[in-house]
């Protein structure tokens, strides 16, 4: 045998504390070293069933067409818009952000003409203004938001955009990749016709599947298309085929990824097991704590007041602190990655995210004290002592 250089795998024990992945469950781990079955096998045909099911539970949905796209949250994302996406077609995208950014681009990638509704980075979509594009553009087929906005830490009010939407008879496309699992998400009730999500955000699982689901409108739009969906592997009419097929009459599409989709059945799982009310209290709560812990020590925070995300919360970086050192600090001593920021926000904010398994109390205390240390070690001023007993304040009052 020929030398070899490359050792056994043995990656760090990191807490992530960034804007994803999020830190696996062990009972997701757990569930990945179950033996690979054939993805026709009756006992996977099953296992896909309960995995459809528990899936309409979190996105709060009776969608038949509910399923995980095998890709990370990007896929679902493109499965959106090209399945309902035609040239010519006019759609509304909502652009505050990153994520915002990122769908118009694709949506402008299917052909479509594409109406952007902006807002500054740190703030809401107004529905004001997607009602006055709508309002100019009757024709419009989609309008697409992004929930929680991962770039921004920005969470985006649905109700209102969803009503307008559905007044002017347009399909209402949801980017629900950070929120799903640690927000609520309710597909039905805010009338979504695509919600998309991601595996390893909220849901504790490794990356590698995006959850959708889809109402029997965008289905209708599906199927009265004028020409097939460009996308062979993303293309929905043979993917409910597969994935909506009860047990009998599934057809082969694509190998479903087994491995992730136990993982997937596994965080699922725990996300049910814990209750959905009591998982979004954990994270409402961790959240408010590490916000009101990263203020008392002296730093501000960047997403408008009253739109903060208890998920993901981006924090200004204060004068004479350098991002990457800071940063690199926290990984190299404390074993902690946290975010940085992304295009105009970079070098400006940090993103804090408590998501899934993540969000924890003793999670909010650590990173709010190596945070201190770290920065005052660096010479920052930071009031020192103050993250943490104001955090442990809004812990202890419930
Ligand atoms: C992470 C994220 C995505 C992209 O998901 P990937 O899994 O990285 O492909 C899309 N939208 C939002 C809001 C995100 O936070």
């Amino acid at each position: 045998m020929t030398e070899l250089a490359v050792g056994e795998l043995n990656p760090p024990a990191r807490t992530l504390l960034g804007p994803g992945p999020s830190n696996v469950h062990p009972r997701v781990y757990r569930a990945m070293m179950a033996p690979v079955v054939g993805h026709l096998d009756p006992f996977f045909v099953a296992t896909m069933d309960e995995v459809v099911d528990l899936l309409r539970l979190v996105f709060q949905t009776a969608n038949r067409v509910t399923l995980p796209i095998s890709g990370t949250g990007s896929a679902g994302m493109e499965a959106s818009l090209v399945n309902i996406l035609e040239p010519g077609d006019k759609v509304v995208v909502g652009v505050n952000g990153f994520f915002g950014e990122r769908l118009a681009d694709a949506a402008g990638r299917c052909g479509a003409e594409v109406f952007p509704v902006t807002a500054a980075w740190g703030q809401p979509i107004a529905p004001e203004q997607v009602e006055a594009v709508l309002r100019q553009h009757p024709e419009t087929k989609a309008v697409v938001v992004v929930h929680a906005e991962t770039s921004t830490g920005v969470l985006q009010p649905m109700e209102d955009i969803a009503r307008l939407t559905k007044e002017r008879g347009a399909l209402l496309v949801v980017d629900a990749v950070t929120s799903l699992g640690g927000i609520p998400v309710a597909t039905d009730a805010w009338g979504a016709d695509v919600v998309y999500s991601c595996t390893q955000k909220c849901l504790a699982v490794p990356p590698g599947l995006s959850p959708m689901t889809v109402s029997e409108a965008a289905l209708q739009a599906l199927r009265e298309r004028r020409g097939k969906v460009p996308s062979w592997y993303l293309d929905l009419s043979m993917l409910e085929r597969y994935w909506g097929n009860k047990q009998t009459a599934r057809t082969y599409h694509h190998t479903a990824p087994i491995t992730m989709i136990y993982a997937l059945r596994e965080g699922l799982r725990v996300a049910v097991e814990e209750g959905l009310e009591a998982r979004y209290r954990r994270h409402a709560r961790n959240g408010r704590a590490l916000q009101a812990g990263v203020q008392a020590m002296g730093l501000e925070l960047h997403a408008q007041e009253g739109h903060r995300l208890p998920v993901l919360t981006t924090v200004r970086i204060p004068e004479g602190a350098d991002d990457l050192k800071v940063r690199r600090a926290l990984l190299n001593d404390d074993n902690i990655e946290i975010g940085g920021g992304l295009g105009p926000l970079a070098g400006r904010i940090w993103r804090l995210g408590l998501m899934g398994y993540a969000s924890s109390e003793e999670n909010v205390l650590l990173l709010l004290a190596a945070l201190e240390r770290v920065l005052a070690g660096l010479g920052v001023r930071v009031y020192r002592g103050q993250g943490v007993a104001a955090a442990l304040e809004v812990l202890n009052a419930g």
